[in-house]
């Protein structure tokens, strides 16, 4: 994907409105963005509303400028200049309605104020002319905005009902803008955790992605335990006793001090490494359905965390593989965050990892093509051949190809 300008995004979706409005129609910014623009955050994306039906849309800005994925809904992606992206414009709609607890049977076509009223928080439901730079908010959203609320549209116990995935994204605006839950919101999701399943897992995954992704992760963390959700999404988290509650503290205290900048992996192997080891760190990857890529990253840090501690007293042919290894930022970080001994730890790592490469990582004295000119038939015993070798190369116990291959004869030799 290109890299998308602030600037440009922003000038795009000003001129989709124009047209819109150009053609005789109703078009504001709306939802995510106007919440953005208010608290001074720069927009990641801009969705505009309008009266405007899908055919229409299309019709104005061409076919071979758009998207019609969403369609069904009422949603047609504007295809603007490389650095603005896309702009998502949706026709005002009214949900009919949600049978299965996360989608709406059908849309209708409906209103700029039947629109805004079926979106789900009040800070999320607000309109924005950018032309006459006007706030349009049928739901009090600015209110709410001011007093840092998160609040439902309506009744909260309702919302959640028609799709359960809003008592997620609760967790994550609160947390994210650092805001409150809404009482009655609070209320409700506690009550309903347990009909958190109804969303995929997949989504969940999405969710939980943007939770542990963003900086507030420790707070995020902490209203999912607090609302219940935890004890459906993550019951491996949830404290039992004092004991277990305090490590929730620890565990809170680590993903705080991870910062910005870092991903959701390393993020999600400091949530549960106190708690799990990588076997059950391997389940909740699965049941989150995570890329194996992921999967793999996320085991690997919970399965070392602690790996990188006693780095100074470590023999090199143990630590050199973990600090050659992908995810070795990662698992610094996470040292490092751990505890002082741990800060101290990873900087030990960190100068090593700053060695010459011929020091750090030399080219290994013994290859499989060696050990097969020596007339040794190839099979299983490679691997640990080599690694035999491989250990001894960077414990500096064996210096020449020579010495290499004396060693693989003691060995087999004496198999
Ligand atoms: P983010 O910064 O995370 O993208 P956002 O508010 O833009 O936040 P989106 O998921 O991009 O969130 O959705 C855009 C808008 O669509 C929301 O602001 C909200 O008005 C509406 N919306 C999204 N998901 C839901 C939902 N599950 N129920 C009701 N309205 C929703
Ligand atoms: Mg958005």
């Amino acid at each position: 994907m290109p890299t998308l300008v602030p600037e440009e995004q922003r000038r795009f979706a000003l001129e989709v409105v124009r047209r819109l409005r150009g053609a005789g129609f109703e078009a504001y910014w709306a939802g995510g963005c106007v919440r953005d623009q208010l608290i001074g955050r720069t927009p990641v994306d801009y969705d505009v509303a309008t009266d405007a039906e899908p055919e229409r849309i299309r019709a104005l800005f061409g076919r071979r400028r758009t998207l019609a994925i969403g369609a069904a809904f009422g949603v047609i992606s504007v295809i603007g200049p490389k650095p603005a992206g896309l702009v998502e414009v949706t026709t005002f709609r009214r949900d009919a309605a949600y049978s299965d607890g996360r989608h709406p049977d059908s849309v209708s076509f409906s209103t700029a104020a039947e629109d805004a009223s079926r979106r789900d928080f009040t800070i999320n439901g607000m309109f924005f002319d950018p032309i006459g730079q006007q706030v349009i908010d049928f739901v009090g959203g600015q209110k709410d905005l001011a007093a840092r609320v998160v609040r439902a549209i309506g009744n909260a116990r309702d919302r959640f009902a028609e799709d359960k995935l809003r008592m997620l994204r609760a967790v994550r605006f609160t947390a994210a803008f650092d805001f409150t839950l809404d009482e009655e919101a609070r209320r409700a999701v506690a009550e309903m955790a347990a009909e958190i399943h109804a969303v995929s897992p997949e989504r969940i995954a999405v969710e939980m992605r943007r939770l542990l992704a963003d900086r507030s992760r420790a707070v995020g963390v902490r209203l999912l335990l607090e609302t219940g959700l935890a004890a459906e999404l993550l019951p491996e988290i949830v404290p039992r006793n004092d004991a277990g509650r305090r490590r929730f503290d620890e565990t809170e205290k680590l993903l705080s001090q991870l910062g910005d900048g870092r991903g959701f992996p390393a993020a999600l192997a400091a949530l549960l490494a106190p708690w799990i080891d990588s076997v059950g760190a391997t389940k909740v990857c699965r049941r989150w359905r995570l890329s194996n890529d992921e999967r793999n990253r996320v085991c690997w840090l919970v399965k070392h965390r602690d790996a990188l501690l006693k780095a100074a007293e470590m023999p090199w042919s143990k630590l050199q593989p973990l600090l050659v290894a992908e995810g070795i930022d990662d698992l610094l970080m996470l040292t490092a965050a751990a505890t002082p001994a741990g800060t101290e730890a990873a900087a030990h790592c960190r100068r090593l990892l700053a060695q010459p490469p011929e020091v750090f990582d030399p080219p290994p004295l013994l290859t499989g093509d060696d050990l097969l000119a020596h007339g040794i038939p190839a099979g299983p015993r490679y691997k640990i051949l080599l690694q035999r070798v491989r250990d001894a190369q960077l414990d500096r116990t064996l210096h020449t190809k020579e010495e290499a291959l004396a060693m693989v004869e003691k060995i087999v030799g004496s198999g």
